[in-house]
């Protein structure tokens, strides 16, 4: 029968698709609730979790994005200056954010490949949840040993420093208290770009709007188009294109506090 033979090694079954995540969303995840994209540059989210993003905003999250750097860096033009690049791709990022349904992107204006894991880094963070207070956080996994990106890696363990304790115990940053915030405690984390995904979003009737917003960052996807992408997707999935498309994460769960423990001493 003329069925081609090159991905018979593929996964044979069409119908029931046994999924090798125990957790997934929506079935482990509650929702809509309000969650926070913390990055290093414009461009990092749309490609490692636009897909979710689309969903989440399509459902009626609240998002918002926190975008480290300008990404100041990312070009081979010859004419370019990093003022200019930063300038472009934050528009650029802006017009992915409205694509995707993004209520607010936030830039914090670090040069690209200049971030630091440093306090300051980590008090900006542990503000900026403090006055959106997410349920959940999409970070970049640091913790990932191949080859990485310095500002993927440090975003990564700032924010998970921000995240457990600092943003949760109020003496953490004391001026956000006196400015009227108030701590706050995330209990979900997901990290992109991980080698070790325990959790997956099926962002199959996303993954459209998700190329929407991929293609938004002209400046870095070196003339590729929608359709060069959706052709790149079905190569990929070897014209199966009942299988699901995924995004793949690592879960963290931080545990609630005791509302009020009995013995709170410490
Ligand atoms: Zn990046």
């Amino acid at each position: 029968m003329g069925k081609k033979k090159k991905d018979a090694g593929k996964k044979p079954k069409g119908k029931t698709p046994t999924r090798a995540k125990s957790r997934s969303f929506p079935d482990d995840f509650p929702g809509p609730a309000r969650a926070m994209v913390i990055m290093a540059h414009p461009d990092d989210a749309e490609f490692v979790c636009g897909g979710t993003i689309a969903r989440w905003c399509a459902e009626g999250w609240d998002v918002t994005y926190v975008v480290a750097t300008g990404g100041d860096k990312g070009t081979h033009d010859s004419e370019m200056h990093p003022e200019k690049l930063a300038a472009i791709r934050e528009e650029e990022q802006r017009a992915a954010c409205r694509t995707l349904g993004v209520g607010e992107c936030i830039f914090l204006g670090y040069p690209d490949g200049f971030t630091s894991e440093s306090a300051e880094l980590r008090g900006q963070i542990v503000r900026l949840v403090r006055v959106h207070r997410p349920d959940v956080v999409i970070t970049w996994d640091a913790y990932e040993r191949g080859f990485n990106h310095r500002d993927h890696r440090n975003i990564g363990v700032a924010v998970a420093d921000a995240l457990y304790p600092l943003v949760r115990d109020r003496l953490f940053y004391p001026a956000d208290e006196e400015d009227g915030l108030d701590s706050h405690q995330v209990n979900e984390v997901l990290l992109a770009g991980t080698a070790n995904p325990d959790f997956e979003v099926d962002v199959s009737q996303y993954w459209e709007k998700k190329l929407d917003a991929i293609v938004c960052h002209a400046s870095q996807i070196g003339g590729r188009t929608r359709e060069d992408f959706l052709k790149q997707r079905q190569e990929q999935a070897g014209g199966n294109t009942q299988q699901p498309m995924v995004e793949n994460f690592r879960r963290w769960t931080i545990r609630r506090a005791q509302a009020q423990p009995p013995e709170e001493k410490k």
